[in-house]
């Protein structure tokens, strides 16, 4: 991220997930956990599990595509209960979400190199604002867990736009929180398809990282 000018910059748009922090290491810990609770508690296999998981994802990102829901563990936990009991079980469902979402912020930190960029945009007077595909409860939880409001003015969820990158209402909202027009600003994101291609077609130069 340190080889992005940020010369003559009002603000930057920024992607959460895989951009500021690594992705897979939290996911891998909390879907664990959740297998183990499930072992422990309800006497699941690990490999029913995985089969329910799959299952209720896909299922979860079919139905509700290119919402900030399509995401929502809470929503993945239902349909697993629903796949292993054969009948819905919410207190299984919640508790799932809470031990998956509690050891994946146990597990998330900075990538390497991130924070430094973020000092260094907020010391140049750069208003940043994230931008950023899932619900608000959680992405606010991570917000907090990496302590973001040291540097970020700024949080659009697809949740609160209505609608995912490259959708273009969700990048129109973060300028306008931000008060910038799509030539002061940059998009930073993993994701070519959703951070790069949709700031692209907003006029806004994106990098890839
Ligand atoms: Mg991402």
């Amino acid at each position: 991220m340190n080889h992005i000018p940020l010369a003559n910059l009002k603000a930057i748009l920024l992607d959460l997930d895989d951009t500021l922090y690594a992705y897979k290491p939290c996911h891998q810990a909390g879907y664990e956990a959740c297998k183990v609770l499930a072992d422990k508690k309800y006497t699941i296999s690990n490999l029913d599990f995985d089969a329910a998981w799959k299952l209720g994802r896909d299922k979860v990102h079919h139905d509700l595509h290119g919402q900030g829901a399509s995401h929502s563990r809470l929503l993945y936990a239902q349909k697993v209960s629903e796949h292993l009991f054969g009948k819905s079980n919410p207190v299984f469902a919640l508790e799932m979400e809470e031990t998956y979402w509690n050891v994946f912020l146990e597990t998330i930190a900075f990538k390497p190199g991130v924070e430094e960029f973020l000092k260094e945009a907020k010391a140049k007077g750069i208003k940043m604002c994230i931008v950023t595909d899932l619900t608000a409860q959680i992405q606010m939880q991570k917000w907090l867990k990496l302590d973001l409001g040291r540097y970020i003015d700024f949080l659009v969820s697809s949740e609160e736009a209505g609608i995912e990158k490259p959708g273009k209402y969700i990048f129109e909202l973060a300028l306008e929180k931000l008060g910038a027009r799509a030539d002061e600003c940059i998009m930073i994101g993993d994701s070519e398809e959703k951070d790069v291609k949709g700031a692209v077609a907003m006029g806004i130069k994106g990098y890839k990282v």
